[in-house]
């Protein structure tokens, strides 16, 4: 029997990179897996063939649609978001749609998904959202946007751990730093400059990150709540 034997796990954003190992990790663990993708429609079809999950399109920048899933899949007993975008550049020069859009996919969609999946959620429910070490540390210019999304996902799990703490729902927040995916690979121009920021200078794995939302879904997590667990190599240290 695995630790998540049974349980039903929705993942917002688990086709490829952190949200990938996260599903493979809670399939492994026993867990009714599902998650949503938008643009990787194979890769989520392979994920879905490899671990006995379930793949659902739902693209995060669209609230609707992101409500409509989190409620025709629950009660769930825990909800993670894990889909994020980021958008770099000259904050002079960038088109205010483009910005709005990642606050719709970084911010929104996190809230409302949390105060959907709450309203069923049984007793012991989890809600984990995947913020960002910038939502605390942002040492370059051109990321702006992105960090204020990951900052506001700070008071989103203090606020909602309040509301829900009474009926034993957590609510918290990881906060990698640099990790090897798509967005962010090992082998990339920003390689030295982030590891020059790091006690240990290597990306961190996503199976990393998949181990620290396990422990926060698990039975040793239920007095975990409101709380942001960066794991980084030291990077905003
Ligand atoms: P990737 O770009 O490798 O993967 C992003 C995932 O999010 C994909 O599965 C993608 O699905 C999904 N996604 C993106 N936009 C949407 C959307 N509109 N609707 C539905 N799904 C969407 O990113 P990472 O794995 O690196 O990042 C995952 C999370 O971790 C993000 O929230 C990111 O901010 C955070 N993070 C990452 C770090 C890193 O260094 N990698 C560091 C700190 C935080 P699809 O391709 O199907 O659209």
């Amino acid at each position: 029997m695995g630790v998540f034997e049974g349980r039903k796990v929705l993942i917002l954003g688990g086709s490829r990179g952190i949200g990938a190992a996260i599903v493979r990790r809670f399939s492994s663990d026993g867990a009714k897996v599902k998650f949503t993708y938008a643009g990787s429609k194979d890769a989520a079809e392979n994920l879905a063939d490899e671990t006995g999950s379930s793949a659902i399109f739902t693209d995060s920048s669209d609230r609707d649609a992101v409500i409509t899933t989190v409620r025709d899949n629950s009660p769930l007993d825990v909800l993670i978001v894990n889909a994020g975008i980021g958008v770099f550049g000259d904050a002079l020069e960038q088109d205010p749609d483009v910005i709005d859009r990642l606050f719709r996919i970084n911010i929104h969609a996190p809230y409302h998904a949390s105060v959907e999946a709450a309203r069923q959620m049984p007793e012991g429910g989890r809600i984990i959202i995947i913020g960002s070490v910038n939502g605390d540390r942002m040492p370059v210019p051109g990321m702006a946007s992105y960090a204020l999304s990951k900052s506001a996902l700070q008071g989103l799990a203090r606020g909602l751990s309040r509301d829900f703490g009474p009926r034993g729902i957590t609510v918290n927040v990881v906060q990698p730093g640099p990790i090897d995916t798509d967005a962010n690979p090992e082998n990339g121009p920003m390689k030295d400059l982030m590891h020059s920021f790091m006690a240990i200078k290597r990306h961190g794995r996503p199976e990393e990150v998949a181990g620290m939302v396990a422990w926060l879904a698990g039975p040793e997590a239920g007095f975990v709540t409101g709380a942001m667990h960066t794991i980084d190599g030291a990077f905003g240290a």
